[in-house]
This record gives C-alpha cells, structure tokens and sequence, in this order.
C-alpha cells in the first residue's frame, strides 16, 4: 500500500476565473468555496485581491467564512498586492514571478537578479506578518534549471512554506516532468507543488509525474478550467491518484460530480458527453456485449477500480443500433414495463431502425416504441394546453403555460433569458416543488434554412440520479423545447410512481 499522501490546492476561483468568457459573481465564488470545503481540498485560492474592490471583497468574504480550508490569495512580488491579501485576511499569500528568460525579458522586465531579490523580499515580507506563503517560480519548466534551484534555495531559506513549479505554458511530457520535478525534490526540503496546463491534453499526467516524482501538492480546477486550454482536472487527477497510485487524500470523491456540476452551471462552460468520470457517458453503456457484461458484473467493463458510486455517479444503459436483449429487457423493467420475449424482439428490432438512420434513441423513444408493441399506455401527469411565448429586442422575454397537472388545471408564467428559457421556467412553474431539473439540452437543426425542423432532446434528472432524455421535432423551437421537456417529467414521473 502506498504510504504517500497528496494535498490538493484548488485554483478555480483564481486560474479557472481567468478562463476566456468566465467571471463569477462575488456570491457564486462564495458558494464554490463551501462545495470546495466540502469536497475536502485542503487550499482554496480564492482570486486576486489587488485586481478590483469586487475580488478583494469576494477574497474577505471567502476567508470571513469559517471554512476547514485554507483560503489563499495571490499576489505578485510587490508589496501593495501582498497588502491587499493581508488585508483580505487570508491565511496564505501565493506570491510568483517569473523565471525563464522568455517572460523575464518580454512580460516582467527585469533582470534574473531583480526577479530573485523580489521574490526573496516578497516572501520574507509575507513570513514576517505571521502569514503562509507559497512560492510560484512562473515559466519553471522554461527556467534554465541552475537559476531556477537558486531561486528555489533562496525562498526556502526566506521561509517558504511551500514552493510551486508551474507548467504555465503546458510544454512539459510526462517523463520530463518526472526528471525535472525530482532534479527540484532533492535540492529542496520544503513542499512542492505542481500546476500544470492543459496546452497538449497532458495537465493531468504531467501532474502525476510530478507526485510520482516526489511533488507533495497539486493544483487542479473543477472541469479543468483555466487559461487557455485550463488545467489539471480536479476529478481526474484525483481518482487517477487514488485508483490507479493508491495514494491517499482528503479529497471525499462521492461530492465530485455534484462539485462538478455546479462549476458548470455557474461557468456556463458545459462538459462534453465523454468527460471522465463527471460527463454524462463516464459510466454509460449502448453496445450489448458491454451491456451484457456490465448487468452480470460492472467491472467486466467499467475499471472496477473505480466504480459510479465513488464519484456520485450512476451507471446507465443507453439504447442504441448496437443494444441487446438484455440490456432492453433491464431498461424497460427499470421502467415499470411488463414485456414478453416476443415483444422485446420486436422492440428492439423498432430501437435499432432508429439508430441506423443515425439518430439518438432517448428514453422516451424507448418507452413510447414498448408502449406502442404492447398496448399498454402511460397516463401523463403533465398535460399541455396552451403554451405563448413574448419575445423581442425591448422586452423581456416572458412566457405562460397552462397545463393541467395531476388532473387541475394550472396556469404558470415566468422570464428567462431568451424565448425558450423563460417558457422552460414557466414549466417548471406549474410544477411547483420538484426535484425535477433540467440536465441537458440540445436543439440541432434537422434541415437547411430559417424554416428547419427543430430536434430538441432533453434529460431531466431527479434528485436520485434518475435520468430520462426525450425528444421533440416541430419547426417551432420553443414548443419544441416546453414538448421534450414535459415528456421527459412525465416518463420520470411514471418511472418512479408505478
Ligand atoms: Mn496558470
């Protein structure tokens, strides 16, 4: 068993808010930072307190939080911005300048020795207000390694606490990481910690390279966001430490999918299907060999070594043109059907027509093709009656849907921020309290043109982990939208009801 331990140093809310497109709201960066505390990761870097009074107040309000984590905040090597993460009550100062000659001539312009008496002062100037310190040598892997160990030596022996080698341009190999991060290991005492770029895919090998090397740290973002390419994924390199090195962490991986989600939303950068182990295919099976596979004992086809549950996740069986008998029959149990061997044949023989012609076979296509074979339909709780969209460049757009749900007839109506969003609103108006909610949307265009037929597939998920996806086809994007979106409701209803 591996004795080492590795501590995670999270940098969401400082890197992954430099990511292209992304700021967050002084409240969203606090409600990060207590899902953050909650996952367990051991340092939060809570953003740039000199950049603007708003991040300065999002730093304090992290740091005024009381959370288990330590809160850092970062600072060049000048003393107002050590101030203001002083000011801001953090109890670490992540101060960095740079090294290789690149950025030292053409970014910072100074000189090595300037660079290397900054950093010194810096560091002696943050130990000596009682507070942490981490040093970044920025560009490290671009550094001429003789001056990057005298920088090295010299923070050490201003005192400290840890010492960062980032990959901030993502240039680095794995087995160059290795003998560059080992070459820095026995030089110094102190603890290292690596922050790796995403620039070639490698952020999170390189990263394990580094621990494998003898780093103590790693800095990672939810979904790998970052500049740029982002960095080393969170989820990824923690699972890839604890499965595959056996090195143990605080991280308390069953919250990474509902951490992962929630950066998510609030970044409205949304994950491909294939993501490891947070996307929505991480633990997903069509082909019905794998299916087959999987029902008799997950790890015939998962990695075993990390199993859904580990991470938040469920497993799902997905139809498809390659599904078999077995999978469909579980799927169709799963919903409640009561199917014989004859109708299953030809259920599936309709499920694989589908997906010949190219087209994805949601939930709901699955159950209404069992409901038309075996005559047995479902009643609706939803019934749509009515649905009018208001929309426009000096309004906001506004929606109302009336519907009778459970037999009453209700009347909702909501904004959003385009047509679609405030009649998806509207829906989830009538509804009232549910744990319905919408996890994924797609509206593709099936034809040319401004009259296309819009093909809306939807999945909505309950508080269980419960996912239906459904499909809508009208030229009408929005009816479209409110069509896939209450089928779906009413399929998870029926499917947790019956
Ligand atoms: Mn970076």
């Amino acid at each position: 068993m591996n004795k080492q331990i590795v501590t995670f140093f999270d940098t969401t809310l400082r890197d992954g808010e430099q990511t292209p497109n992304v700021s967050f709201t002084q409240e969203q960066k606090l409600i990060i930072a207590k899902a953050l505390d909650k996952l367990g990761v051991d340092i939060v870097e809570a953003g740039f307190p000199i950049a603007s009074r708003g991040e300065f107040n999002a730093v304090k309000s992290i740091a005024d939080a009381n959370l288990k984590t330590t809160v850092c905040g970062l600072a060049r090597v000048l003393t107002p911005d050590i101030d203001a993460c002083l000011d801001a009550d953090v109890e670490l100062v992540h101060v960095f300048a740079s090294t290789s000659d690149v950025q030292l001539k053409h970014s910072m312009k100074k000189t090595r020795q300037e660079a290397y008496d900054l950093s010194v002062d810096a560091v002696e100037y943050v130990k000596d207000h009682g507070v942490k310190c981490l040093f970044s040598a920025m560009d490290a892997t671009r550094t001429e390694m003789e001056f990057l160990l005298r920088v090295c030596g010299g923070v050490e022996s201003a005192g400290a606490d840890f010492i960062n080698i980032p990959d901030t341009v993502g240039i680095m190999a794995p087995s160059r990481m290795f003998k560059f991060v080992k070459q820095i290991r026995e030089a110094v005492k102190v603890p290292i910690d690596v922050h790796c770029h995403n620039d070639f895919g490698l952020a999170v090998a390189n990263s394990l390279s580094a621990v494998e090397a003898g780093a103590n740290q790693v800095q990672v973002t939810v979904n790998g966001i970052g500049e740029r390419a982002g960095n080393a994924d969170l989820a990824q390199t923690a699972m890839s430490l604890s499965s595959i090195y056996g090195i143990k962490f605080n991280i308390r991986t069953q919250y990474l999918l509902e951490t992962s989600r929630l950066v998510e939303r609030f970044t409205k950068v949304s994950l491909p299907a294939t993501t490891p182990i947070v996307g929505e295919n991480a633990f997903s099976h069509e082909s019905g060999i794998h299916s087959r596979g999987v029902l008799e004992r997950p790890d015939t086809f998962e990695p075993g070594i990390m199993t859904p549950e580990m991470v938040g996740q469920h497993r799902r069986l997905v139809a498809g043109k390659h599904t078999g008998r077995h999978a469909v029959r579980e799927m169709l149990k799963d919903a409640h059907f009561d199917i014989s061997e004859d109708e299953l044949t030809r259920i599936i023989s309709r499920v694989k027509e589908i997906g010949d012609q190219g087209r994805q076979v949601t939930d709901v296509d699955l159950y209404t093709i069992a409901e038309v074979v075996t005559d047995e339909v479902m009643k609706p709780t939803i019934l749509l009656e009515e649905l009018s969209v208001m929309t426009g460049n000096r309004v906001t757009p506004t929606a109302t849907v009336k519907a009778v749900v459970d037999g009453k007839t209700k009347i909702g109506a909501r904004v959003g921020i385009g047509p679609v969003d405030a009649a998806i609103n509207a829906v989830k108006d009538i509804l009232g309290e549910t744990d319905a909610q919408l996890r994924t949307f797609r509206i593709d265009a099936i034809t040319g043109g401004s009259d296309a037929l819009a093909d809306v597939v939807i999945g909505v998920e309950d508080s269980h982990g419960n996912l239906v996806t459904a499909r809508a086809a009208r030229s009408d994007i929005v009816i479209a939208s409110v069509e896939a979106m209450i089928s779906a409701i009413n399929r998870l209803k029926a499917k947790k009801g019956a």
